[in-house]
């Protein structure tokens, strides 16, 4: 019997079929082959599966209770004497904008001006999200800090460093993309390319643009990605967020993008979402951080499963996880609870991180194997 409702699962999710045989739902609804959990179930399912992250900031994920010890270690008055007080500080609130995130990482820069702090920082980025089931990872950074304190390759380096004993530590995989910011000058944008192509062969995987969507199109740095892509780097760009459609097709056309970091506005253009699910360029949704930072009105009309029903590879992340206070677990647990999806469209979305990774092939369909086995554990435990 258990294997023979294995077989359907495997077969009703090789199908993609919408209909999951393990729901959040109305349990009015349930049939011989349809099992429904209550939320406290469902959570723990999502909290053991093995779940795949692409778009998360190490500026975004330094642990509050980390930034006040390092505080004390570096004389660094916080104005704030505790966890609390500093969350106030640091953390996005309702109501708040994008200026307001900005500000957000003010009172803790000094932490990315030492390799020492930087090395723990990364490190506990990955034992978090190893320690909620993340089996693999795509870390970004901006390594342009205080260059008078730390040289970009210092922070790389420290980074990496830090990432590579996590990885060892935990069950977990990661990787680390460069992130430039729009408003940098082409020259400043071709160094940090340049540092990040001399690590290549020590976890940096791919070249990311974020930043001012606005004023600074991602054209202006075609140069640069043009030189990333010779050098084998793999390339996402912020696009589709604080701009519409338009950015992002020309973070496909003209820098060469594999991915797109947000994209929630694709659907105000179906020529470019058309475009988008021909070149099967993966969305990293980040779905609380664009209910915080104002760009969707709510979570229930959030476009995650409009877009994968046009064919469109989407996942999920946190972006910038201590800013806006998540984690991935709750971030699957939104999108089920808001958006209706099943533990098999989270199962989906956590392959698509897999498939979508900036990884070799060879180490991919390893990982995805690896993934699988962990998978099928974890069904295995739910069937009756
Ligand atoms: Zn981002």
């Amino acid at each position: 019997m258990k294997i023979a409702l294995l077989a359907l699962l495997q077969t009703a999710w090789l199908a993609a079929a919408p209909l999951p045989p393990i729901k959040l739902g109305d349990p009015a609804q349930s049939n011989a082959e349809t099992r429904f959990l209550d939320r406290e179930a469902f959570q723990a399912a999502v909290r053991e599966m093995p779940k795949t992250e692409l778009h998360t900031h190490l500026e975004g994920a330094v642990r509050p209770e980390t930034i006040l010890e390092l505080a004390e270690v570096y004389q660094v008055d916080l104005g704030a004497s505790n966890v609390e007080e500093l969350k106030k500080k640091i953390q996005m609130r309702p109501g708040e904008n994008l200026l307001d995130f900005l500000k957000k990482f003010d009172p803790f820069r000094f932490v990315f001006d030492h390799p020492e702090s930087l090395r723990r920082v990364a490190y506990e980025m990955v034992e978090e999200e190893a320690r909620e089931g993340v089996v693999y990872s795509e870390i970004r950074i901006n390594p342009v800090k205080r260059e008078d304190k730390l040289s970009i390759d210092g922070v790389l380096d420290a980074v990496l460093e830090g990432m590579h004993q996590a990885s060892e530590d935990y069950a977990i995989e990661s990787r680390l993309i460069v992130s430039l910011n729009r408003s940098y000058p082409l020259e400043s944008a071709m160094r940090v390319a340049r540092a990040a192509a001399a690590r290549k062969d020590r976890g940096v995987v791919g070249l990311d643009l974020a930043g001012d969507e606005v004023h600074h199109p991602a054209s202006k740095f075609k140069e640069v990605f043009d030189y990333a892509q010779s050098q084998g780097l793999h390339i996402t760009i912020h696009a589709g967020e604080a701009v519409g459609p338009d950015s992002i097709r020309q973070a496909l056309e003209v820098c060469h993008a594999e991915r797109i970091g947000h994209g929630v506005r694709l659907g105000e253009d179906p020529a470019v979402l058309q475009e988008v699910a021909r070149r099967q360029a993966t969305l990293e949704m980040c779905p609380s951080s664009n209910l915080l930072i104002n760009v969707v009105k709510d979570l229930k009309s959030y476009p995650l499963m409009t877009y994968a029903h046009q064919g469109i590879p989407v996942t999920i992340s946190t972006d910038d996880r201590h800013i806006f206070d998540l984690t991935l677990t709750g971030e699957y647990m939104a999108m089920a609870e808001q958006c209706g999806l099943s533990l098999q469209d989270l199962e989906k979305i956590s392959l698509n991180g897999i498939r979508s990774s900036f990884l070799p092939e060879l180490e991919k369909a390893r990982l995805e194997a690896r993934w699988r086995e962990r998978m099928d554990a974890l069904w295995s435990g739910l069937s009756p």
